[in-house]
Order: C-alpha cells, then structure tokens, then sequence
C-alpha cells in the first residue's frame, strides 16, 4: 500500500483522495475547515458542472445530490441592444445533449470530507504552510497541493508563456436567491454578454437549507469589467445591500433577468461573495528547501476567470486523469518525469479551457461574432456551440481562425430557426 498526501480538500483534492482511498491507498488530507465550519460558511463558487466532469464524479459514485439538485438543461446566450433599452441584439438558447448540475460547494466538500473520514481516512485540520508540505513528503510516497486559490500556490513558479494576465480581468459580485422565477421553455445558463461592461450568470443550482437539508436556488455572478457601471461592489457594507445592488443592475441592464429576480432573497446570510481572479497557469512541480518535490493539481497550477463556468468541472477532470496515472504507475517512484507527464496529460485538455477562457475575456473578434450570429438562425451551430461546455477542445481550431469559423457554421446549419 503506497501513501499520499493532499494539502486542500477541495474539488480536485477530495475527489482524488476519495478515490485512492477506495482503491486501498493510505492518504493523509489536509483541510483548513471542518464540515461544519463549511456548511455554515461563505458561498465559494457557482460551480456548474457539465456532464463529462459529472462522469468522473459518478464513475466513482460520489454524485450524492444529483437526484435531488435541478438540472441545467442548456445555455441561452443574450446581448442586450446598445441603443434599445429591454431589447436583445442577439439571442440563441440550445439544450444541452446531456444536463450539467450546480451542488453547492458548501454542502458538496463537507459531504465528501465526512465521507473521507468516515471510511477511516486521515484528515488533518490546518492551514498548511511550507513546513506542513516538508513533514508530509518526508513520510509519504507522494504529496500534492491542491490548495486553490491559495497562498501554498505560490510554491509553484508562474509559467509567463501560458499567463497572458498579470491582473484580473473581471471583478466578480455573486449570490444565492430562492424565489426566482424559471426561464420559459427549459433550464439553463442564462449568459448575458454586456459588451465592454461584463457578464451576467444566472444558472439553477442546489444549496443548503436552514433545516439541514437542501433546497433548489439560482445562481447570480456578475462578472464586471474593472472601473465599469457593473464594478459598484466594492464598498458594499452587507449581504441585502449586495441583493439590492444586484437587482438594480439588472433592471438596468437585463430587464428580462430582473423579471426574474425582482421578488427573490438571498438563501442564506452567507449567500453573497465578491472577488477576483487573476489567471495564469502554474508550473506542474515544486521543489521545497529539503530538495523534495510536490505536484501541484487543481486552480493551484491552472486558474482561469469562472467566466466560462470550467474551473471545478476541470479540477474534477484533473482529479480523474491524476487519479488513474498514480493507480497505473504501481510501485515505481513518483519522481520529477512522471509529475510532469502526469501534469501535461492534464494541460493538453486544459490548455483549451484556458484560450478559450482568456479569449473570451476580450473583445469578440468579427468571426466569433459570425458564429454567435449564425446561432440565432441555425439550430445546428447554437447545437454545436453550447455542447462544446462539456468539452471546450470543441471550440478550436474555429475560435482562433476565421476560415475555420465559417467551416464551423456551414457544417452545424440546417435550415430551421433557433429558439431564443
Ligand atoms: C465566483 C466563481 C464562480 C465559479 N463558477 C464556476 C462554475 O460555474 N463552474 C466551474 O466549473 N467552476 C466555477 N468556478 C471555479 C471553481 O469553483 C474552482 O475552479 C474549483 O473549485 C477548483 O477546485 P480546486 O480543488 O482546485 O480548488 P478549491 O475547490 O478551491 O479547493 C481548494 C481547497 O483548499 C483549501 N486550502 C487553501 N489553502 C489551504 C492551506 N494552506 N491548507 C489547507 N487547505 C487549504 C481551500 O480552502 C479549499 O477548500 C467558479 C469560481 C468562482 C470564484
């Protein structure tokens, strides 16, 4: 039996201990909080998951909400008219071939530590820092940092090539609200392109309820371009000064979206948050003073702008793809080469998430504007473009070339409009 230890129990550090775990290896993971403190803490992300990220959840029988979570049946994409206000410039919805699913986080971590811990796993409850990562390698066969956005990240060296950003692009404000009313037709990512402004998200998910149990909620993320109409968060002094912000951009901006939300609450008193993300990507090992290495895994090595809703699906898909090369590699020694290998297995699916990520992050060149057009009329191409969230690779090579693009819509139309 080998050992190995995960500093942050989050998406990707959870999954993947639960998952050597379960094939018999002996794993120490390291959590900054309790079950409890997670459930009675702040919201984190709106962590939608598209339906390959569900497989790896599923494939190792850990999707415990999905029966009771909404589904998310398809996306819907809007840009509101520049000169006619309550007006859309472009509207297409699709459905998704298979749903994507929103578990709050909150309830999805503190289920799956006490799940760890209840199969006898070894979980130490700490902030971990340098000395943490040395005792952990000094008595393990390999340890990993799957620590988020958090500072341990650091650890790893910025790759400059691959990190097109050095400041974040977006100013997030989000909020869980009961009491929204559904779209028409199905479920959805209701993504609303504001150009030069930002995004707005809203999108069903399932959260925790006062009594214990769960309840459905509806996701709202304001992505705001920095020094904007939508960057007003800033000096926000409580969570219903944050709802009645929220609302009022989007009478403002997206009255079909106010229509919506013009009677909901906030779930809970933790259900706002405001932050910001500045992407890049990480180099996959690290060397600690004592000339050990740890592998980094997760946000810790890629994080993009949660823009395009990729980051918890890509860190389930990384757990998978990690856990399957540590079960494969058997005895041998988890040295620098196979960190690597296992690290660019990952990057050569997630270097898609992340151009297409950073594209999107600025202004649509006239060819993505072509295809988003085309969508409006062509069920095929609005198909096409939606279902390419479970897989972003699907968006190359017609994102980045414009001959491609009009290959892209000639090949998805058929002759019927679509819904928007
Ligand atoms: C506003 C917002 C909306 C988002 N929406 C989506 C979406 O719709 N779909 C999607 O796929 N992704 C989304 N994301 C991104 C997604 O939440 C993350 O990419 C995903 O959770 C990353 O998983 P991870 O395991 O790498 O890190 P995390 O899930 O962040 O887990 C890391 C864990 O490590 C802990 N930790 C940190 N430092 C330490 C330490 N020193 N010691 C011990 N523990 C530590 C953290 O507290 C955390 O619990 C969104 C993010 C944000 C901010």
């Amino acid at each position: 039996m080998r050992d190995v230890a995960i500093i942050g129990a989050g998406q990707a550090g959870l999954q993947l201990a639960l998952g050597l775990q379960a094939s018999g290896y002996g794993v120490t993971l390291v959590s900054d909080r309790t079950p409890e403190q997670l459930l009675a803490g702040r919201i984190m992300s709106t962590q939608a998951l598209f339906h390959d990220a569900c497989t790896t959840e599923r494939q190792q029988g850990l999707n415990f909400w999905e029966a009771a979570c909404p589904p998310i049946e398809g996306i819907a994409l809007s840009v509101p008219h520049p000169e006619l206000p309550g007006q859309k410039a472009l509207a297409f919805s699709a459905r998704l071939d298979r749903p994507a699913y929103s578990v709050d986080q909150r309830l999805k971590f503190a289920g799956w530590l006490r799940e760890f811990q209840s199969r006898g796993g070894h979980v130490m409850l700490e902030n971990a820092d340098i000395q943490t990562a040395e005792r952990l390698s000094s008595a393990h066969d390999l340890t990993l940092i799957a620590a988020g956005k958090g500072e341990l990240g650091q650890l790893f060296e910025r790759d400059v090539e691959r990190s097109p950003y050095s400041a974040p692009q977006r100013h997030l404000a989000l909020a869980y609200l009961k009491n929204v009313a559904p779209r028409p037709d199905h479920s959805a990512v209701s993504f609303n392109l504001i150009p030069g402004v930002g995004e707005v998200f809203l999108l069903p998910g399932l959260t925790v309820a006062e009594n214990g149990g769960t309840q459905p909620y509806e996701n709202v993320l304001i992505e705001a371009v920095p020094g904007g109409p939508l960057d007003v968060f800033a000096g926000v002094s409580g969570p219903q000064q944050h709802l009645a912000l929220m609302k009022d951009l989007l009478r403002q901006f997206l009255p079909w979206e106010y229509g919506r939300v013009q009677h909901a609450e906030l779930t809970d008193a933790q259900a706002t948050l405001t932050g910001r993300v500045t992407p890049g990507v990480r180099r996959p090992v690290a060397t600690l003073p004592s000339g050990r290495e740890v592998l980094g895994l997760g946000d810790t090595l890629v994080l993009n702008d949660p823009l395009t809703g990729q980051g918890a699906g890509s860190a389930a898909k990384a757990a998978a793809i990690y856990l399957e090369r540590i079960l494969w590699h058997g005895d041998r020694p988890f040295d620098r080469a196979w960190m690597t290998g296992t690290f660019d297995e990952y990057w050569s699916y997630a270097r898609f998430v992340t151009d297409w990520t950073n594209a999107l992050l600025g202004p649509p060149p006239p060819h993505v504007l072509d295809v988003l057009g085309a969508a409006q009329t062509r069920p095929g191409v609005a198909h096409a473009f939606v279902n390419a969230f479970n897989h972003p690779p699907q968006f190359f090579p017609w994102l980045g070339d414009p001959q491609e693009a009009a290959q892209f819509v000639a090949q998805h139309s058929v002759a019927q409009s679509a819904s928007a």
